[in-house]
């Protein structure tokens, strides 16, 4: 690759320095120089020989950008380059002053067999007006010779914009949960590509700046790398591939190396609630899956024994994707009046169920039907390792069935720190209220955890 300079500058040789000193750019290029319209004259010289508008205007400023082999790809960063300073000479006007300059310079971030990354870094300096300096990332497709966005870099099939968001969401949670609030957190998931700002490609990274509490600001951007490995399944095969090649790796605010497990990462000082499911596994309990899933949040399911056997696969989701699952007996006895022995097979059948269709996962907790309890029951959980669950928050979804709109209502004025809310996922009512108000919760800052979870902080 060589360096192509448009203009030369006449006065100021250490202009990329200056401009260096004051980007946060780490790696310059090793090029070539070849000028291609050098105007480098004397000032006596200068007067006799008739220049351009256009010209005379840029006498004291230099404009420069990467020549690669692919002709196309060139003709991508030239254009850019005297788009830039046409439009700088368009707000002059027509008025000629020499200490009016305009300097572009460019820093080679990577370039490797198939992309080209290169930071643009641009000085205009009117008279009398403060000096603006300003950069510009531009990521060419040397093969296809395109510019590419970076959404581009993604495969159409993906959902990149929520599968960023939730690595983003379990990297930031795990790694620095102290530096964010929940509400910061959840903002993670609302993750657009469009938000990624200054992308670049590198040889085994992606990098982009981006400001992870405030995901819609300009400000505080950090610069964050995500290792190619960790987001192999959504890069286009063109993409996913180390691409070795010139430039150094560009330092990070935040490298994301190794796929992030779904983080249960807890801050004990923001507020929490546990969100509680009773009687199912039922036919709506896949959809209250579903939220949980895109908002990342926990619940607990306190199921039914013979319920288990018929939906054996949804209650492996349970557990596969981090939820509790509670014993709730066999099949809705009330238990007080049953023998020990009835009470004692309530409770072990259905943990035998949960542990078979689960492949091991083995429950703590134990909430009776209608929350009532007998000495009978209290030896037998002691017996069995299980843990009375009840809970303090009582929306009356039964109630309401159908109305999601009060049991929204319900949950929301009732919601506190600490909370455990009793939910019924039999009722596709419960099932839609809970679709609003999952996110809602997280965006006033509960951190949705599990029952087991709760009791550890609170
Ligand atoms: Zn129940």
């Amino acid at each position: 690759m060589k360096k192509v300079i448009l203009y030369h500058v006449r006065k100021h040789p250490s202009l990329a320095t200056v401009l260096l000193a004051t980007s946060t750019i780490l790696f310059m290029g090793i090029c070539s120089y070849v000028m291609l319209r050098p105007i480098m004259r004397g000032a006596e010289q200068a007067q006799t020989i008739a220049l351009s508008p256009h010209e005379l205007a840029m006498q004291n400023s230099s404009v420069a950008y990467p020549q690669f082999e692919a002709a196309k790809a060139t003709e991508i960063v030239k254009q850019y380059a005297t788009k830039q300073a046409d439009e700088f000479v368009a707000t002059l006007g027509g008025s000629y002053d020499p200490r009016n300059r305009f300097v572009l310079d460019y820093a080679l971030l990577h370039q490797g067999g198939r992309t080209a990354s290169i930071q643009f870094l641009e000085q205009q300096q009117r008279v009398d007006q403060p000096t603006i300096l300003s950069h510009h990332l531009i990521t060419v497709d040397l093969a296809v010779q395109k510019e590419v966005t970076f959404a581009s870099l993604f495969k159409p099939e993906v959902n990149a914009s929520e599968q960023l968001g939730f690595l983003l969401y379990d990297y930031f949670k795990q790694q620095h949960v102290a530096e964010f609030t929940p509400a910061q957190s959840f903002s993670l998931l609302q993750f657009k590509t469009e938000m990624a700002r200054d992308f670049w490609i590198g040889d085994q990274v992606v990098g982009f700046s981006f400001n992870p509490q405030q995901p819609n600001s300009g400000d505080g951007l950090k610069k964050i790398t995500i290792h190619k490995s960790v987001i192999a399944d959504l890069l286009k095969s063109e993409y996913a591939a180390n691409d070795p090649g010139k430039g150094m790796d560009q330092s990070a605010d935040y490298a994301i190396s190794t796929r992030p497990r779904p983080g249960d990462a807890i801050d004990p000082g923001q507020k929490m609630l546990a969100l509680t499911f009773d009687d199912g596994p039922g036919r709506h309990t896949s959809r209250v899956l579903d939220t949980l899933d895109k908002y990342r949040a926990r619940g607990t399911f306190f199921v039914l024994g013979q319920q288990v056997t018929g939906r054996a696969d949804v209650v492996k989701r349970m557990a596969n994707e981090g939820h509790e699952i509670g014993n709730h007996s066999w099949d809705h006895a009330l238990l007080p009046p049953l023998s020990p022995e009835r009470v004692q097979q309530e409770v072990l059948d259905t943990q035998n169920a949960i542990r078979t269709a689960t492949g091991g996962y083995t429950p703590v907790l134990m909430r009776p039907p209608y929350g009532a309890s007998s000495p009978a029951l209290a030896a037998c959980l002691h017996a069995q390792g299980l843990t009375l669950a009840l809970w303090n928050v009582d929306p009356e979804d039964w109630l309401h069935k159908g109305d999601a709109n009060a049991v929204y209502s319900a949950v929301m004025g009732s919601a506190h720190d600490g909370g455990i809310v009793l939910l019924h996922d039999i009722h596709e009512g419960s099932v839609e209220a809970i679709e609003r108000a999952v996110p809602e919760l997280m965006s006033q800052g509960y951190q949705l955890v599990t029952m087991s979870q709760l009791e550890r902080y609170r």
